[in-house]
């Protein structure tokens, strides 16, 4: 199954095929269809299964089909990873998938400076992937809200609890707004991921790759 079938528009299916991605991995053909129509995803995925095309292409062309001003933009997709190398990794294959659009991709986790992520976010982002103590601190000093965050992912999720941000991925549940987009990637399902996976999605499509 080619990424053009299903409805992705020029830019992205232009973006993919510049990346070399020629057909959908099993992930991507199981979560895509899903993804696409605004579902919750609770997805059994290891990385190096194609799992950050899975949620983010989708997440990609709701934002296209759903524009706004471009002038005061807030953060519209937040992707929460547990370590900043995933983050970054997760931020430049987004950077990939939409060189082609105006949609802008920032990055922010701990153990660097917040001067410089500051000064990005105060630019205004649509997609953002951070690890969940840094963003809780971007929140804390207002430079960025979480208001208009209609799409969630949390990737690696069982890495983030095994890392103790269960706490942080609460509270930032609780700064989104009711209504949005959960997608839950996590390689294992001990009890506590099944707590989380309770507390975050709403009759979710289960993908099991
Ligand atoms: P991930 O599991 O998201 O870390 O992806 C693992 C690797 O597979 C990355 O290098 C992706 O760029 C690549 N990839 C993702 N989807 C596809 C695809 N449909 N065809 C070929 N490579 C892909």
């Amino acid at each position: 199954m080619s990424f053009a079938s299903q409805g992705f528009g020029p830019e992205i299916v232009r973006a993919v095929s510049e990346c070399g991605y020629d057909k959908m991995t099993p992930v991507q053909r199981k979560a895509i269809p899903a993804a696409r129509k605004g579902r919750d995803i609770l997805a059994n995925a290891q990385t190096g299964t194609g799992k950050t095309a899975a949620f983010a292409l989708p997440i990609i062309q709701q934002l296209l089909d759903t524009p706004t001003q471009r002038q005061g933009r807030q953060v519209r997709a937040l992707i929460l990873a547990p370590t900043r190398e995933l983050a970054a990794q997760i931020a430049n294959n987004c950077r990939d998938y939409t060189q082609y659009t105006e949609l802008s991709v920032a990055v922010v986790y701990g153990g660097t400076k917040m001067a410089g992520q500051a000064a990005t976010l105060q630019k205004g982002v649509d997609i953002l992937v951070a690890t969940p103590g840094r963003l809780l601190e971007h929140v804390a000093e207002n430079n960025v809200s979480l208001t208009q965050v209609h799409h969630l992912v949390l990737d690696e999720a069982d890495r983030m609890l095994d890392m103790g941000f269960s706490g942080e991925l609460t509270r930032v549940m609780k700064l989104v707004p009711p209504k949005h987009q959960t997608m839950l990637f996590s390689a294992t399902y001990p009890p506590k991921m099944k707590q989380l996976a309770t507390q975050s999605l709403k009759n979710p499509v289960v993908v099991a790759v």
